[in-house]
């Protein structure tokens, strides 16, 4: 049996057949971390109870009462809660901290008989585009180790990529899920804000994260998203996701963003354009669309994010829970557990929110960052009238070296110039791969859906991915 060409699909089709017990195939996948880990280190932390979950799984096979997951190896990022574990969002204020209930999202797969292999790399606190912003170093990207995974979700999208998994769950605040699997060559989704429970996540910016699969195939991400997806009271923000859309898959509307070609590598303009060649020939009407206020939607974004960070990240005071270091008083304590707890990065961040919420500033930063949004929230409306779906580039280049842009945090905030308005607006969006460049990097391409048409996402893209 070759499990290094499993996907979701075949693995549950051979295993409903019993071609081989679950404990023999997740086997293979410690197997193959065993060998590609110490070099890319994807993995934080492989679990020591994983012998033990698909043994019990096996049993339940064979009574008969296996989930839609059943024996599925899952990597987790170290930002989502897993009973027990260790979740230290790849920080040194957390690295010690054990969760001490089951996200949503964990609850749901457990459920569903899937097998959490273990916990993957980060940028710290999802923020970075890179994961060398975790403070246990970096993840290499497995197509060439000199390059970055991408990030935040690096970790988890290089563990999938190597082979390591046949899932992992990301979280995407401004395009973490889809720009690190863009950049390793697999698929990635954010779904639609509220479509599944963030309870759980270490919130980053709760206005626009989201937790969602990586996979390789687009028909994967698939399965893990109608096993996350659903309202949970215990996320007020969450909401039913029923499929009401009645529309013609033979015959959808896509719209082709436009944009500034000269800033995006060539080799991803023509992936593109090979991509909605294939959607015309097969009947698809394609149009150029052209919203007026997504060349905001960068700026928007990092004034917006970092105010919720820095409010989010409050918490985070030596008191409650992780590192607590001590000072001549209880300020002292604060300011010494922060300074020494956080990265760079994360303090960066947290000063711009506090700075663009304090009072005088909080007018010409965050409020027109809201009207702003609002503005691109109406964008979308307005197109998502004339088209079905809208695709456009996942990043404007493939994945670039590690440290190339560890100095400059404004290009790597660049880097996000085409994923976070989709977070910004709510609606879903899917990375997939199309092939390679030159230098045989991956290269993908990304669609956004009206919200709650995640539907559409699945169905165009496994047509570009056939
Ligand atoms: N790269 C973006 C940032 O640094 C997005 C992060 C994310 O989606 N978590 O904020």
């Amino acid at each position: 049996m070759d499990f290094g060409n499993l996907t979701i699909k075949k693995a549950q089709e051979a295993i409903k057949k019993r071609e081989f017990s679950v404990w023999e195939m997740v086997n293979f996948f410690l197997g193959k971390i065993e060998e590609k880990n110490k070099d890319i280190k994807a993995y934080l932390e492989v679990f020591n109870d994983v012998e033990d979950q698909a043994k019990r799984i096996d049993k339940k096979i064979a009574n008969g009462d296996a989930g839609n997951l059943a024996g599925i190896p899952v990597a987790i990022k170290d930002n989502i809660l897993i009973k027990g574990k260790i979740a230290s969002a790849s920080s040194k204020i957390l690295e010690n901290y054990k969760a001490v209930y089951d996200a949503t999202v964990i609850k749901k797969i457990r459920n569903a008989g899937a097998v959490f292999l273990g916990r993957t790399n980060m940028d710290e606190f999802a923020m970075g585009s890179s994961t060398e912003n975790s403070v246990f170093g970096p993840t290499k990207n497995p197509h060439d180790l000199e390059r970055v995974p991408g990030g935040s979700s690096g970790g988890s999208a290089a563990a999938v990529a190597m082979g390591g998994a046949l899932s992992a769950l990301g979280s995407d605040t401004g395009g973490s899920i889809r720009q690190p699997a863009s950049f390793c060559g697999v698929v990635g989704l954010k779904p639609t804000y509220g479509a599944v429970s963030r309870y759980g996540l270490i919130a980053m910016a709760s206005s626009l994260d989201q937790i969602g699969p990586i996979t390789k195939t687009v028909e994967d991400a698939e399965i893990v998203f109608n096993v996350i997806k659903g309202q949970d009271e215990m996320d007020s923000t969450s909401v039913d996701t029923h499929q009401s859309s009645i529309v013609d898959y033979k015959k959808l509307r896509v719209g082709v963003l436009k944009y500034d070609r000269s800033g995006v590598d060539d080799e991803i303009n023509k992936t593109l354009d090979e991509s909605v060649e294939k959607l015309r020939s097969i009947g698809h009407d394609i149009m150029e669309i052209d919203p007026p206020n997504l060349e905001y939607s960068l700026p928007c974004y990092y004034i917006i994010m970092p105010a919720e960070v820095s409010a989010n990240l409050a918490r985070f005071d030596g008191i409650r829970y992780g590192l607590s270091k001590q000072g001549k008083n209880l300020l002292e304590d604060y300011m010494e557990t922060r300074a020494q707890g956080f990265g760079k990065e994360v303090k960066r961040r947290i000063l711009l929110g506090t700075y663009v919420l304090s009072a005088g500033y909080y007018d010409a930063y965050y409020g027109k960052a809201q009207k702003v949004r609002n503005l691109i929230k109406k964008d979308f409306e307005k197109d998502f009238k004339k088209v079905d779906a809208i695709i456009l580039p996942t990043s404007p280049t493939v994945a670039f070296k590690i440290g190339e842009k560890t100095e400059k945090p404004l290009q790597m905030y660049l880097s996000d110039i085409f994923t976070v308005s989709a977070n910004l607006a709510g609606v879903p969006a899917l990375s997939l791969p199309t092939g390679k460049n030159k230098e045989k990097l991956p290269v993908g391409v990304q669609l956004i859906a009206p919200w709650f048409k995640e539907d559409i996402l699945f169905n165009l893209g496994k047509k570009i991915q056939s």
